[in-house]
């Protein structure tokens, strides 16, 4: 017998599985059923390291900032890793300006050898044709953004940089985008590198998650017991759009 009209395959999905009970099952395969699927509407990209090829040597710049032996205990205390920004917050004007300077100068080395991220373009391109917003979110500059939106001709809309606080892993420039988007942290996902930063940001606005792990680096036992944990996780951005076929709904 055909359901009457307002049993949309949405609402019987929201019926069967409501709230969050049915996010812990969104890393099952897709054939689960296809009324599992969550409506999707926006994608909040990382900057270096995921729409970037990777070319700042963070444990260089920390190394830096911090001298070798507060390096190693703060990297022994922080195992997911170390939060530089935030670390030096408190430190004196004198301190906090020397360190800026050092990070600065690692971040102008990293813009000089700038490269756009293998299948960047290309997923934009698919979010595109499929009228999926795309925002940024970074902890590098503004100019830096400036930068890659003109060397590579490709627009972030919102694209919020370090200059906006509280910066990630705080929700806050996610949320931010979120009601600028007007839409819902659920009906986002945020794309990054970075588990301590962009997965902890989108996970704590309450977005969908993937990490971008190219190398297997945290497939390692220490990030076993990490607070979040992403929702999906690519060894590039080629999977992406699979990802995001399979598992949702992309309806702007
Ligand atoms: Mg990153």
């Amino acid at each position: 017998m055909p359901l009457p009209p307002i049993f949309t395959s949405r609402t019987l999905s929201f019926l069967l599985f409501p709230s969050r009970s049915f996010r812990s099952m969104s890393t099952l395969p897709s054939t689960t059923s296809v009324t599992s699927k969550s409506r999707l509407r926006g994608v909040v990209f990382d900057m270096d390291g995921t729409l970037t090829v990777p070319v700042i040597d963070f444990q260089a710049m920390y190394r830096a900032v911090l001298g070798e032996e507060e390096y190693l205990a703060l990297k022994s205390r922080n195992p997911p890793g170390i939060d530089i920004l935030h670390h030096i917050e408190d430190w004196s004007p004198d301190e906090q300006q020397r360190a800026y300077e050092i990070i600065a100068d690692f971040e102008r080395q990293g813009l000089d050898r700038l490269q756009i991220m293998p299948g960047a373009l290309k997923l934009c391109g698919l979010l595109d044709s499929r009228n999926i917003r795309r925002g940024l979110i970074t902890r590098n500059v503004k100019a830096a953004v400036d930068l890659f939106h003109s060397r590579f001709g490709i627009t972030f809309t919102p694209a919020l940089s370090r200059e906006f606080r509280p910066f990630k892993p705080d929700p806050a420039p996610l949320l931010h985008i979120c009601s600028t988007w007007d839409v819902l942290p659920n009906e986002v996902m945020m794309i990054g590198d970075s588990l301590k930063d962009d997965i902890a940001c989108g996970k704590r606005a309450g977005a969908f998650t993937c990490l971008l792990d190219e190398t297997g680096r945290y497939d390692t036992p220490e990030y076993e017991n990490v607070a979040f944990k992403p929702d999906y996780k690519v060894s590039s951005l080629a999977e992406v759009y699979s990802v995001l076929e399979t598992n949702f709904d992309l309806i702007p």
